[in-house]
């Protein structure tokens, strides 16, 4: 996976609470909900993220046999099929009759939305 250089779009950096790679441009970690950004909070109201895709699904235990286990795995692939990410979400384990609901959001936001504005702060 190609890294665009800082201050482009798609540019990353670590969530500096939870470490996970996040663009560069959030003012609010979209993994520990952390703000990031103090011009995040002076430069509301912003333009509401468009969410393109979002995916709802629940599976059950039928109920008799043994508990399951799963493994939450999502992987992107470009136009060409190549894939660019693939990440373990996460594992758990069901009893007969217990249900998890699933539900996968792709937020995007124009880059001119997230334009960085300089706030100058006494702190
Ligand atoms: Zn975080």
């Amino acid at each position: 996976m190609n890294n665009p250089r800082p201050g482009s779009p798609g540019a990353t950096r670590a969530c500096p609470h939870c470490r996970e790679i996040i663009l560069e441009s959030a003012a609010v970690c979209p993994a520990c909900r952390h703000y990031l950004r103090h011009d995040a909070i002076v430069d509301a109201p912003r333009e509401p993220a468009l969410t393109p895709l979002r995916i709802s699904g629940s599976i059950r235990h039928p109920g008799d046999g043994e508990p399951w286990e799963y493994t939450i795995v999502v992987s992107v692939h470009n136009d060409r099929g190549e894939e660019i990410a693939h990440k373990l979400i996460g594992v758990g384990a069901m009893n007969p009759n217990e249900q998890r609901n699933f539900t996968l959001s792709v937020e995007a936001v124009s880059t001119k939305v997230k334009a960085r504005k300089t706030v100058a702060t006494t702190d």
